[in-house]
């Protein structure tokens, strides 16, 4: 008897690459043999089943994969104790922050991992991010599980997914989370830092998915030198219902007349524009500053501590649900998966 099952999918990124033998070059890893490559893994005692997707670099993720990925979730909830998601870094934190708000009454772990070099290369970070991964995906804490969250594992971490961003190309601990501490970390054991664990409030046997995801939205950066021409051109895009507004510091933008009458404009339009910082650490507050206030006045949302992957994908998930104005106003505000802090 196992001690626990555990759901493997695989979407591709560099984690799913080998070196051919034969012709050095790297080629496509088989999960579906994952316990001929690391014959170990039969000592966690773990029962693993693989699904293998059509492997894509994750630049070329799209939300019809995130859709893909939830229905799989709920169609195998029962019959698994967790889930491990192996995903390209580059767009991992979008995919996670996604998954974590179309994901409803999860009590079990999804745990998202990759690596920054190929699995098949003996210098791999792939092996052991996988093999903790999976760990976590099985561990249990009085009968349940240890971590009933959409999450993170990387380099001796595990994080809150929504709060996640990939911060380097380079470095073996490519992400960070600024914003919210570990859930987990990894020595010679691993150590949970159970306060900071989210558990639902009532476990449910089914998962509710919400498949349904408004792609109207727009990330949109401001820079000195930025000209009101470009500025109200991006705003006045077709379709366009949702926009966060990465501003400066603790959400500071120009207090110059053509750039708050163009976002108030926007706004009377019925586009719903987010607050968030360019600063990977740290809250917006739009009452510290005269900068700040001008925006909190016309109407736009604070995003507070909420990373730019959780904001542009909590828009996607709650516009999609065609919520009334004011329903859309509270639930923007509100932590809907610990993506922001109280
Ligand atoms: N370009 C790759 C991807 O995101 C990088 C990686 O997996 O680390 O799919």
């Amino acid at each position: 008897m196992k001690n626990a099952s555990i759901l493997l999918i695989y979407t591709g990124g560099t984690i799913g690459m080998k070196t051919d033998p034969r012709t050095g070059a790297l080629v496509p890893f088989d999960f579906n043999d994952i316990y001929d490559e690391f014959p170990y893994l039969r000592k966690l005692n773990v029962d693993i089943e693989v699904i293998t997707l059509k492997p894509i670099d994750s630049s070329n993720v799209t939300p019809e994969l995130w859709v893909k990925l939830a229905r799989m979730l709920r169609d195998n909830y029962r019959a698994f104790d967790g889930f491990v998601i192996l995903h390209g870094t580059d767009t991992m934190s979008y995919t996670a922050s996604a998954l974590s708000f179309m994901l409803g009454n999860l009590g079990k772990p999804v745990v998202f991992t990759g690596s920054q070099i190929p699995i098949g290369v003996l210098r791999t970070d792939g092996r052991e991010n996988l093999i903790t991964a999976i760990e976590i995906a099985a561990a249990k804490r009085d009968g349940a599980a240890a971590v009933p969250e959409v999450c993170l594992y990387f380099q001796n971490r595990l994080f809150r997914a929504n709060r996640t961003t990939k911060h380097s190309a380079e470095q073996l601990n490519a992400f960070r989370s600024d914003n919210y501490p570990p859930l987990a970390e990894v020595g010679v054991s691993i150590h949970y830092n159970t306060p900071f664990i989210r558990r639902p409030e009532r476990p449910a046997q089914t998962l509710e998915i919400a498949t349904t995801l408004d792609t109207g939205v727009l990330i949109l950066k401001i820079f000195p030198g930025l000209t009101e021409s470009a500025f109200r051109a991006m705003l006045s895009i077709g379709g366009i219902r949702g926009i966060v507004l990465e501003t400066y510091g603790a959400g500071n933008a120009p207090t110059d007349e053509w750039f708050i009458r163009a976002v108030a404009e926007a706004i009377g339009r019925g586009v719903v524009v987010m607050n968030v910082t360019q600063c990977p650490g740290g809250s917006v507050s739009m009452d510290l500053y005269e900068t700040g206030l001008r925006l909190q006045e016309i109407g736009v949302v604070s995003g507070r501590d909420i990373t730019t992957e959780a904001a542009v994908t909590k828009l996607m998930v709650v516009l999609g649900g065609r919520p009334s104005p004011e329903e859309l106003s509270v639930r923007l505000k509100s932590s809907l998966r610990g993506e922001i802090s109280d």
